[in-house]
């Protein structure tokens, strides 16, 4: 057996992301609690490991900004796992070790001929831990990232491997967006489709009345549509749309005349934040280039160690948005001054247990704070009774206030989520303090 285990504090230092000292998350803003972390780089080692731990959790790339991925135990890292991009074309799929990252995977499909649905906003997270939290990008017609998981590999409490597939397995839509609760995932297996071509045009200064009163022409304009606000002010700053290239003549007329629901063409690049270079973008301007370089908002080379930033998200029905910007534009004088900035975005329906996206077209509210963690936290309470009457859903992997009972009435599977908790790990080794809190009460 060649697993390392390392001591969390004596890991400062690590190869982690880009040199971040490995016992704070990317953002700095968690210092997790665990007392090692494992590094096996077999599957035989993550059994072993597994089943000779009393508390363990898998962690991802560290890009969570609360407790979730923490352990009062060991946590246990796939990183140094072969990734093992096996490409099955006949299936339409791709099989791929739990810890890669979606840019590492995404280049090779695309030298490959292959593309990935959708992608989230940075392509430096762990394909594991993304699904975990039904991360997701944005387009009407696009599930999150945990909705192309066709297969999953798990090593249970005990150190067995268990095999889910999509279909043929009754556990596997509760199994999918797993917040790390039922056991560590070491393949996914992912459906995939043939490259495609992808242009990035940003427009400005969309009057807010405009977009009220189009939101679902403008969100359907493109094949991924994010629009940036710090909710002040009367136009919605920018937005982003991402048009598959075989749809850019229907994309060109949408635009036709260089401007989109009242906003401007931007003639340069733009950063989301005002006044931040672009360079750390993908490319916009219209020009056309694979999937892989324009779904993610921030380009893969661009790997930052750390992010002066804290996020949080809340999920409505698509029905609700009018309302609930509402709300949101009236807590205005609360949360712009705590805000780098805002980000909209459509996520379609499915039927993944825990997804932020269950049962419902949603569209998600997401805020980029400034690092002013105890500001941001005595405002969520605020936000999350705006929002209550819409049943907004909390981002799994992001800053919010609801605890374990008001979480349930959320989701209509919860019950069923904990059930399978409770068969995979009935010892708990799996749990930790964020979930006692969050989802399984105390
Ligand atoms: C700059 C930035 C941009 C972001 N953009 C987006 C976005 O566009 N859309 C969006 O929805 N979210 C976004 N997020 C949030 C992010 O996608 C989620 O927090 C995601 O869970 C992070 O993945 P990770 O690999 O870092 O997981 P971690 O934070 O390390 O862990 C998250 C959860 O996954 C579990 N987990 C990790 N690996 C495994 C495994 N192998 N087996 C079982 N469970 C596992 C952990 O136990 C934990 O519960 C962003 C975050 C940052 C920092």
């Amino acid at each position: 057996m060649r697993t390392e285990i390392s001591e969390m504090a004596g890991l400062t230092g690590h190869t982690g992301t880009g040199g971040a000292a490995p016992e704070l998350n990317w953002a700095g803003n968690y210092r997790y609690t665990a007392a090692a972390i494992h590094r096996p780089r077999t599957l035989e080692d993550v059994q072993d490991v597994v089943a000779g731990a009393s508390k363990i959790r898998a962690l991802g790339s560290r890009h969570s900004f609360n407790a979730i991925a923490d352990s009062p135990g060991s946590l246990i890292s796939l990183e140094d796992l072969d990734p093992g991009i096996r490409i099955d074309p006949a299936a339409r799929t791709v099989t791929v070790s739990g810890g890669t990252r979606y840019g590492t995977l995404a280049e090779k499909l695309e030298s490959n001929g292959y593309a990935l649905p959708n992608l989230a906003s940075l392509p430096h997270i762990s394909i594991a831990g993304a699904i975990a939290t039904a991360t997701h990008g944005s387009g009407d017609a696009n599930g999150n990232l945990a909705t192309s998981v066709a297969a999953l590999e798990i090593v249970a409490a005990d150190g067995t491997v268990h095999h889910l597939g999509r279909g043929s397995s009754p556990d596997f839509d509760g199994a999918v967006v797993g917040l790390g609760a039922l056991g560590v995932v070491t393949k996914v297996t992912l459906d995939i489709e043939p490259t495609f071509a992808v242009r990035q045009d940003v427009f400005e200064a969309l009057p807010w009345q405009t977009v009220l009163e189009n939101f679902d022409a403008a969100t359907s304009s493109a094949y991924s549509v994010s629009l940036f606000t710090d909710w002040s002010g009367d136009a919605v700053a920018q937005a982003w749309l991402k048009s598959r290239v075989s749809g850019a003549a229907a994309a060109e007329a949408a635009f036709a005349g260089g401007t989109f629901f009242s906003g401007t063409r931007a003639t340069v690049a733009r950063h989301p934040l005002p006044g931040v270079s672009a360079e750390n973008c993908t490319e916009q301007l219209g020009v056309p280039g694979p999937w892989s370089e324009r779904l993610a908002h921030f380009r893969m080379a661009f790997t930052p160690s750390s992010g002066d930033e804290l996020q949080s998200e809340f999920f409505v029905r698509r029905e609700h948005t009018v309302a609930a910007i509402s709300e949101l534009r009236a807590l205005s004088p609360r949360i712009s001054p705590l805000l780098h900035v805002s980000e909209i975005r459509t996520v379609a329906a499915d039927q993944l247990w825990l997804s932020t996206a269950y049962g419902q077209h949603s569209v998600g509210f997401h805020f980029t704070w400034k690092q002013r963690q105890a500001e941001v936290e005595e405002l969520l309470p605020a936000m999350e009774e705006a929002l209550a009457p819409f049943n907004a859903r909390p981002h799994w992997g992001k800053l919010f206030h609801a605890e374990a009972d008001s979480v349930a009435a959320l989701y209509p599977r919860f019950a069923d989520f904990k059930d399978l908790a409770e068969r995979m790990d009935p010892e708990h080794k799996f749990r930790n303090e964020f979930l006692a809190r969050k989802v399984f009460g105390k």
